[in-house]
């Protein structure tokens, strides 16, 4: 049998697993003595972390996944759900000159984002999450019906590094926020993700900049109380409209058909990527950094790698806008030709 190419840190975890493995047979004598009681109860130990660890239970990033402590990265993630191994799997990386133009990508429609609201904040383990108020919605943008706002969160790298889980043309922006929304007609999240286009993804990349975004002040300030895994708080007022950039800076942007990008995976989304990125400087993003996950490690690399497109086609808006500016030439063509003016 022919080896397959390991990484150092395969290497390096297959050398402490031959430690491990001799400890544990100079323990084994120790075993023997042991009484079958004992055994059974190791045994059943033993069983029920395998289970654990195959199950998915504690699924993990790449960046969490050390030889002490093991867990199912994004590789094994299809070992619990299926659907992760699914072939419309999202993140991607979008090629730009892959993407194609369609008028049907009008500009969206934003209601009640610039409502305040006090929600709660997060640390979930994974992200840091925001349960919104379900009256903010938007249409437009080719979405078959309104949806509804459920909850936002985010992904991002290290100390301000790359770290957002969509990519354009290979390049990956520090961090990205995902404000997930279903339709309107579902009452919860878990019915609209049975529905194969039940959750629409509004996704927002970020660009470091040099003075601080104050929009953010409310975000970044709760986070200093939610360091530990399953701690929230309440944040101050805020609205889905001030996280975002100005709309008339939102008419470009990219849709796909993919999935969630955590597990269950569901591919049920339909996914909106934005261009425009949302400001934040370098010291606003290295706050996330300092959350924790589960283990008390700081919170980073908190994306998934990208996704094979298996044949899919990336849309771009941005279609009508050429056919405006077609329309508008020869309106004016027209005009200097004397053609329009009225008898
Ligand atoms: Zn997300």
């Amino acid at each position: 049998m022919i080896d397959k190419y390991k990484t150092p840190l395969e290497e390096e975890c297959d050398h402490i697993e031959k430690i491990t493995y001799c400890v544990a047979l100079r323990r084994s004598s120790l075993a023997e003595t042991l009484s079958k009681m004992q055994q059974h109860l190791i045994l059943s130990i033993f069983l029920a972390s395998f289970l654990k660890i195959c199950t998915g239970a504690d699924w993990c990033y790449q960046s969490q996944h050390t030889c002490a402590t093991p867990c199912n990265g994004p590789e094994k993630w299809d070992h619990a759900n299926i659907a992760c191994g699914g072939r419309v799997q999202s993140p991607i990386n979008i090629v730009h000159r892959k993407t194609l133009p369609d008028e049907r990508l009008t500009p969206f429609q934003f209601k009640q984002y610039q409502d305040s609201f006090e929600g709660l904040i997060k640390n979930n383990g994974h992200s840091v999450q925001v349960s919104v108020p379900h009256e903010a919605y938007v249409f437009g943008g080719d979405l078959e019906t309104p949806y509804k706002a459920v909850q936002f969160h985010l992904h991002w790298g290290k100390n301000g590094g790359p770290g957002s889980e969509h990519t354009i043309d290979g390049e990956q922006y520090p961090m990205e926020l995902h404000i997930v929304h279903m339709k309107q007609q579902h009452s919860n999240l878990g019915d609209a993700l049975k529905d194969p286009s039940g959750v629409a993804v509004l996704g927002f990349f970020y660009e470091e900049s040099l003075s601080a975004n104050r929009k953010y002040d409310p975000i970044v300030k709760a986070l200093q109380s939610i360091s530990t895994t399953g701690t929230q708080t309440s944040l101050s007022a805020v609205s889905l409209e001030q996280l975002i950039p100005p709309q008339q800076n939102l008419t470009n942007y990219y849709r796909y058909k993919g999935s969630l990008t955590t597990p269950n995976c569901t591919e049920s989304v339909v996914w909106t990527v934005f261009e425009k990125p949302i400001p934040l400087s370098r010291d606003q993003l290295r706050v996330f950094s300092d959350l924790q996950f589960k283990d008390g490690k700081n919170m980073v690399g908190t994306f998934r790698p990208v996704q094979p497109l298996n044949g899919r086609v990336v849309y771009r808006s941005g279609g009508a806008v050429v056919l405006a500016s077609a329309a508008l030439l020869v309106a004016s063509v027209a005009t200097v030709m004397g053609l329009s003016q009225p008898n």
